[in-house]
């Protein structure tokens, strides 16, 4: 473990703080909390002592790091101590396949249609989940039938623009390519030519599940990729927030990668929504935005604190003539990109996620946005609204189709399509 974060856990003063906030441990008793299985637990972890199997029942979410008042990095100092758990009785398969997405994406999607009758289908996710122990009702995606790294092969924009390096992540690759094309088409129109190098995947659900090696291997291979424009001090912008902070800064922090194609793309590593309002703070940003007669409640996903960004959706959405954003205050969905899916865990993450679900409903509202795909397809699935990420509503407010041409514009008539189950 990186000397720093183990060292954090002397300067927690035991004031409770991160178990007031912690999303877990206040809906299930078979989690202790941030402060017994994070700081306290470490101190015998350190001599030898294998880890308490309840670790495996934290999320991951972030938020006792990011409410710490005195920096201790409890969520990463958990993230190592589940891997050391499952180092030391064996990933389970289901863990080894759900960590995946891309291998996942790549034999779903030629057989789209039969992958997804079967993924929506009661009878086999029933099968599923007494076989492998994906519950039955865990929300899925849609496999899209066509991958957006194909489009990227065919896409030029114009020579002589300003370059941007869009990282996007398998949920768009495989299940939302049409939410990378209108990434594409805001930033066109934002004056960029947008570059799209090949990638795969950040190894976030490999982290996640305790596969640290198999995570750095993946890290490597994708940061070799874009370390070559990071070098030319392009920006590199990614739509998904917890798979931007894992370049950010998880394959560093937690992973303990320190090799120098990850740290040049490291700095040069920005959340989309924070790109484009770094665009507006310096006067940069197109605001020709139609009317958008919509009541859109907006949910930051967690990891989006560990950015450290504040929520820049809201401020560029305040820029949309009639859309009205209802902040909504509750910290986490509940899924933690694959926690959620996991049979033992559907419940919990279910009962996390609540509030935030009613809260939605309350609102009236049959739309809903967050920037991270996992919970978009949780909070479809949980409030049964439409999800969709801040910078679709930009791109309908612009009025542009995904090609970046202006269309006649549609405002609340737009596309409507549920993003998840
Ligand atoms: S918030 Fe930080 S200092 Fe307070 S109990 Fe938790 S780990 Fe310790
Ligand atoms: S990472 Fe999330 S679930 Fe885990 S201890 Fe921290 S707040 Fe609780």
């Amino acid at each position: 473990m990186s000397d720093l974060i183990r060292a954090s856990l002397d300067h927690c003063v035991k004031c409770t703080i991160c178990e007031s906030f912690c999303p877990v441990s206040q809906v299930t008793p078979l989690f202790p909390g941030p402060k017994y299985a994070g700081p306290q637990a470490e101190r015998y972890r350190g001599i030898g002592v294998s880890p308490d199997s309840s670790i495996d029942y934290c999320s991951g979410c972030g938020i006792c790091t990011t409410v710490c008042p005195q920096d201790v990095k409890i969520a990463e100092i958990n993230s190592r101590a589940r891997a050391k758990l499952w180092e030391e009785r064996g990933i389970p398969l289901r863990n080894q396949l759900i960590a995946r997405p891309s291998v996942l994406g790549r034999l779903g999607n030629p057989v789209a249609p039969l992958a997804n009758w079967a993924l929506h289908n009661r009878a086999v996710r029933s099968l599923v989940q007494s076989v492998i122990g994906v519950h039955r009702d865990a929300p899925m995606p849609r496999f899209a039938g066509r991958t957006f790294q194909k489009r990227s092969r065919t896409h030029a924009g114009a020579a002589d623009a300003p370059a941007v390096v869009y990282f996007h992540g398998c949920g768009t690759n495989f299940y939302e390519p049409i939410l990378g094309e209108m990434v594409v088409a805001v930033l066109e129109h934002n004056g960029f030519r947008v570059i799209i190098p090949r990638q795969d995947c950040c190894g976030l659900p490999l982290q996640s599940n305790g596969n640290f090696p198999a995570a750095r291997s993946y890290v490597r291979r994708l940061v070799a990729n874009l370390a070559p424009y990071a070098r030319q001090g392009l920006p590199i912008v990614a739509n998904s927030t917890s798979c931007g902070l894992m370049l950010k800064r998880e394959a560093h922090e937690i992973l303990g990668m320190d090799d120098e194609d990850l740290k040049a793309v490291s700095g040069s590593m920005f959340d989309l929504m924070e790109f484009l309002l770094g665009l507006h703070d310096r006067g940069e940003l197109r605001t020709d935005f139609g009317s958008l007669p919509l009541t859109v409640p907006y949910h930051a996903p967690c990891q989006q604190r560990g950015h450290g960004i504040g929520k820049p959706a809201l401020d560029l959405l305040a820029l949309v003539p009639d859309l009205d954003t209802i902040e909504l205050e509750v910290d986490c969905c509940g899924i933690a990109g694959t926690y959620g899916l996991k049979k033992e865990k559907y419940e919990i993450s279910m009962a996390v996620g609540k509030r935030l679900f009613d809260d939605i409903r309350a609102t009236g509202s049959d739309i809903a946005a967050c920037d991270s795909e996992t919970c978009r397809w949780q909070i479809a699935h949980g409030a049964d609204v439409s999800a969709v990420h801040p910078v679709e509503l930009l791109h309908r407010a612009y009025g542009l189709d995904t090609n970046g041409s202006r269309r006649a514009h549609a405002g609340a008539a737009g596309r409507r399509e549920r993003s998840g189950s």
